[in-house]
């Protein structure tokens, strides 16, 4: 049990009121733990999953190393960029720069963020008024750094978050690059869900001597989450899909599929059952996935089917449950998706739709988590019990009245899956069934108790 206070770690008094304001009380294990060896100065490898207060772990330290530096005065000279957080994606960037910004309101530190997709030309202005604390994806970096709308000579911390995709990306030159830019006398800090030799390799290159905290066994899944699998015909996960999402803990989900096209198709046919459903991925326009992910948080949206990539860095509070649509084919990536529920202690469900396909992927993410993930077989009506399909109804975008879309037979090379998120607790709840749903109104179902067999 941590009974460390915020208090105890010797935060600033504008610090500690952010933290009150936000409804933190005590600190996460990471924090308890990096927040005084980044307050000592020292290099730091840090290994947790997603959803442990890895952001406050970093930042609380980070503002209050930096706050006697803090200027008041409008002059940019006086705000030089002196903490760069690189991170892999616009998301995750956003998220990060958002909780800078709480923690750091009643400082007069300033923060920014920048990433791609967007017109450059917008961020350049802020850049150019000074800042502090720059949260950066690489690629959009290098963009500023060429154009000379950022300096970098006076960074004395370094951050890279979510390290280990970061390189999955293909980040490997673009960090290099930023790397050799920077002051050699600096702090940096890494933190990474998982601990590659290439991993390793990255931070004896750019580290000193750096002090190692890990909060959970490197690739352990987290234990207040519920996981379970559900063994289940391709052609019949739309149907369970549908079935789970009304049941009692569906208020809220992210459900993962491995391909964009999936995602996209996926959200239409919920759509139409009646599901306020919306994709996100790679092909969307940064606005579309803003706006996905704010009706999300706001809670209009309450399914958001997002691919692996897409679904990086997101972080929506409280969200109860994560659902594999597909499995993803990196065993790690499963940890990084299900971490996306269960969040600061909360306790959250993860489910899983395995195909007879998929079960050795399964067997590679049991031996990754090193636990046996329960397994209940899944029986959905057989297709005599549902309304006949024509060949039109198998086309999912016009089968209007389909209840299941067949899967595509091609195996995908695409590893598409993601990680969850969390909707602000205040978000109203949104019906998942429409007015003239002939279930709406029944007690909703039990579906486990419905149509599972338990198989082990
Ligand atoms: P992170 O791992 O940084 O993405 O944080 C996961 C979630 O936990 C975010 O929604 C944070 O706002 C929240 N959080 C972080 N630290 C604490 C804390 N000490 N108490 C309560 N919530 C926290």
């Amino acid at each position: 049990m941590n009974t460390v206070s915020f208090a105890d770690l010797k935060l600033a008094p504008e610090i500690l009121k952010a933290l009150t304001e936000s409804g933190y009380t005590i600190p996460t294990p990471i924090q308890a733990q990096a927040i005084p060896v980044v307050l000592e100065g020292h290099d730091l490898m840090a290994g947790t999953q997603t959803g442990t207060g890895k952001t406050a772990a970093f930042a609380l330290p980070m503002l209050q190393k930096l706050m006697p530096l803090a200027s008041s005065s409008t002059s940019p000279a006086r705000h030089p960029v002196r903490a760069l957080i690189l991170v892999p994606t616009r998301e995750l960037a956003i998220q990060v720069e958002e909780s800078v910004r709480t923690y750091a309101k009643h400082t007069h530190l300033r923060s920014l963020v920048v990433f791609g997709g967007v017109d450059i030309k917008t961020q350049t202005p802020h850049l150019k008024t000074g800042v502090e604390i720059l949260v950066a994806t690489p690629g959009r970096l290098l963009d500023h750094i060429e154009q000379k709308t950022v300096l970098l000579n006076q960074v004395q911390m370094l951050v890279l978050d979510e390290a280990d995709r970061m390189l999955d990306m293909g980040f490997m030159p673009a960090l290099k690059r930023i790397l050799a830019l920077l002051p050699r006398q600096r702090q940096s800090l890494m933190f990474s869900a998982t601990f590659s030799n290439e991993i390793k390799k990255l931070s004896e290159d750019f580290m000193n001597y750096p002090s190692l905290i890990e909060v959970a066994r490197s690739n352990a899944s987290a234990e207040n989450i519920a996981q379970k699998v559900f063994l289940v015909e391709q052609g019949d996960k739309h149907q369970l899909l549908t079935q789970l999402l009304r049941g009692d803990d569906a208020k809220q989900a992210i459900v993962f599929t491995k391909t964009k096209l999936t995602a996209s198709r996926l959200a239409k046919q919920l759509q139409r059952d009646g599901v306020a459903a919306d994709a996100i991925h790679g092909d969307k326009s940064q606005l579309e996935r803003m706006q996905a992910l704010d009706a999300f948080k706001q809670g209009k949206v309450a399914v958001l089917i997002a691919t692996d990539v897409a679904a990086r860095g997101l972080d929506i509070d409280s969200l109860p449950m994560v659902i594999n649509y597909e499995i993803p084919h990196a065993a790690e990536d499963y940890v990084h998706r299900i971490g996306r529920t269960g969040r600061a202690g909360a306790s959250g469900t993860a489910i899983s739709l395995v195909s007879p396909e998929e079960e050795k992927y399964l067997l590679d993410i049991e031996k990754l988590i090193k636990q046996q993930i329960d397994r209940e077989r899944a029986e959905v009506p057989r297709h005599s019990d549902r309304p006949a399909r024509s060949t039109r109804s198998e086309r999912p975008d016009r089968a209007a009245h389909a209840y299941h879309a067949p899967a595509p037979k091609k195996p995908s090379h695409d590893p598409w899956f993601d990680q969850p998120y969390v909707p602000s607790i205040s978000a109203p709840a949104v019906p998942l069934k429409k007015a003239d749903d002939p279930v709406a109104g029944k007690p909703k179902a039990q579906i486990p108790a419905l149509f599972v067999r338990r198989t082990n």
